[in-house]
Parts: C-alpha cells; structure tokens; sequence
C-alpha cells in the first residue's frame, strides 16, 4: 500500500518529467524522490522513456511507446527469430 504523498508523487511523475508544475511542486516532488526509492526507481523508469520519446521526435503515449520499444528490441536480433 503506498503512503498518500508516494501517491501524489507518482500521480504527478509525468508532469514533474515535463516540467509542467509549479515551482514549489517540483521541488516537493523532487524531496520525496530523494528520499523514497521505489518513487525515484519508477521517476529513472518514466525518465529514460521520456528520453526514448523524445529521440524519436514523436509525441508517443507510453503505452505505444512500450510496444514500440518491444518491437524495436525484436528488430535488433540478428536473425529476427522469436
Ligand atoms: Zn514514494
């Protein structure tokens, strides 16, 4: 059961990724990951696929991207095998 502010946390992760808070919030946000390791473990998850979008060029919704990045991890197999 995660503790409330783990769950504010995790429910602004994305936003707080983009940039999109306020000043006071990031920062909020940023302590609590500091201090939390399973926030900061999901926060360097949601980050490196953020990156992955971002080298794409696309707007992805992570549920696409997830999916883009099992076909791409398929793709780079030498032979294309399952
Ligand atoms: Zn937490």
């Amino acid at each position: 059961m995660p503790k409330p502010e783990c769950e504010e946390a995790l429910d602004r992760l994305f936003e707080y990724i983009d940039h999109e808070l306020p000043e006071d919030e990031i920062h909020q946000i940023g302590e609590h990951l500091k201090q939390c390791a399973p926030c900061e473990a999901e926060h360097k998850i949601n980050e490196k696929i953020k990156r992955l979008v971002n080298r794409t060029g696309h707007d992805v919704a992570p549920e696409d991207l997830r999916a883009r990045i099992l076909t791409t991890i398929r793709a780079t197999r030498p032979d294309g095998a399952t």
